[in-house]
């Protein structure tokens, strides 16, 4: 599916194709830093920026980067250094009302205080390291 979307100013916006809208909340330390709680992001296929040159890029792990709107901070995406596809968070499009959460992430560094609806699909930080063929110690 094709999406655009914004940053909360309107300095950064995109227009994504091959949107996932099944996602996964992910509690990882880094996200729950980074999004201050769970973080939802999106797979796409390709993304075209517009105003890229208000994207800040935080390169988070030796494989991963993290950006975001230099003008306003919001959240934009994840990024696998080693190739072109983007998660873009949740909450970035402009019509977030057709996604779903089917999975959670990281639920062994999920904290105690909080819960999603039962039913989600619950990994491990190695079992979906496992599913998606990188190492736990690349993370
Ligand atoms: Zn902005
Ligand atoms: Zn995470």
């Amino acid at each position: 599916m094709d999406k655009s979307g914004r940053c909360l100013c309107g300095k950064v916006s995109f227009a994504a194709t091959g949107v996932v809208l099944h996602h996964h909340a992910c509690h990882c330390g880094m996200c729950r830093r980074w999004a201050g709680g769970p973080a939802f992001a999106a797979a796409t296929e390709s993304v075209s920026w517009h105003g890229a040159e208000y994207i800040s890029r935080y390169a988070s792990s030796e494989w991963g980067e993290r950006g975001f709107c230099a003008n306003c901070g919001s959240h934009l995406f994840f990024h696998f250094v080693s190739g072109d596809d983007y998660y873009i968070t949740v909450g970035a499009f402009d019509d977030d009302s057709d996604f779903r959460l089917v999975g959670e992430i990281y639920i062994d560094t999920q904290p105690p205080g909080y819960r999603f609806a039962e039913g989600l699909e619950r990994l491990t930080g190695d079992d979906f390291l496992a599913r998606y063929g990188l190492s736990p110690d690349d993370s």
